[in-house]
């Protein structure tokens, strides 16, 4: 399978994108960074699943449902965290904010323009050829980690994260999974902001990589700060030589 990054960052500035990862021609976990990434091709996405209703996750669904609007035949079917689907449903998509497209009808096929799902912690579903496990992560609002899988291999994506020990226990049970994508957002120095916004930094998700009893596990990290990335990137490259960072346009092949 292929995972294409479209969205690599934990903030916007410049030309970087926020959380967005490609599935799939029609399929993303997050929503970060769709429309300057995908342009025309936007059009063909029909399925978004979320980790959490951060708005460097969901930024670009409000203007991606209302840009292919006139050309969609199916619905924009979004997951979630029952409380994720909330907070878009009730501060965004809530015709205050942006129109609330869940009650409008597109033009070429009668259907309601955008679809809501909840997805249980700790559920297996199988959709649209992969076999999708969610599970909680340690984050400041409910927020789900992602394992997806086709044909028997796949990834774990941990979405935004501090200490979880969920994470090391299913990779080390489970060594169908191949690929970890998880995160580091802040230098080492700023733990205080690190632990009170529960993401982590170089220094604890190397001590949490203890946890980890197998060799084989390719690591990926993304959600740097586009404010310390220069210090970040020299302090992973120095303090964890084995992860890889992610770049926005990045493609994994497992
Ligand atoms: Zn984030
Ligand atoms: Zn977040």
């Amino acid at each position: 399978m292929k995972v294409k990054i479209l969205g690599a960052y934990g903030g916007r500035f410049g030309d970087l994108g926020t959380t967005c990862i490609q599935i799939s021609e029609d399929t993303l976990i997050d929503a970060g960074n769709i429309m300057r990434s995908l342009g025309e091709r936007c059009i063909q996405v029909n399925n978004i699943f979320l980790t959490h209703a951060h708005l460097d996750h969901i930024v670009d669904i409000p203007f991606m449902i209302d840009y292919t609007f006139r050309f969609r035949e199916q619905p924009l079917n979004i997951y979630g965290h029952r409380e994720t689907i909330e907070a878009v449903k009730d501060y965004i998509m809530n015709w205050n904010i942006w129109p609330e497209f869940s009650s409008i009808r597109l033009i070429n096929s009668g259907d309601y323009a955008v679809n809501y799902y909840e997805l249980l912690p700790e559920t297996s579903f199988h959709t649209n050829g992969f076999d999708i496990y969610v599970f909680l992560s340690n984050h400041t609002v409910p927020t789900l980690s992602y394992v997806v899988k086709q044909n028997g291999v796949g990834f774990l994506f941990t979405g935004d994260t501090y200490r979880n020990p969920a994470v090391w226990e299913i990779l080390n049970r489970d060594r169908e999974i191949k690929v970890l994508i998880t995160e580091v957002s802040f230098p080492s120095y700023m733990h205080n902001l690190a632990e009170v916004s529960k993401h982590h930094t170089p220094k604890t998700l190397r001590e949490e990589l203890k946890y980890l009893e197998r060799d084989d596990l390719e690591i990926y990290i993304m959600h740097l700060k586009p404010n310390s990335l220069e210090e970040l990137r020299e302090e992973i490259r120095a303090t964890l030589p084995t992860v890889k960072i992610l770049d926005d346009g990045d493609e994994i092949i497992i």
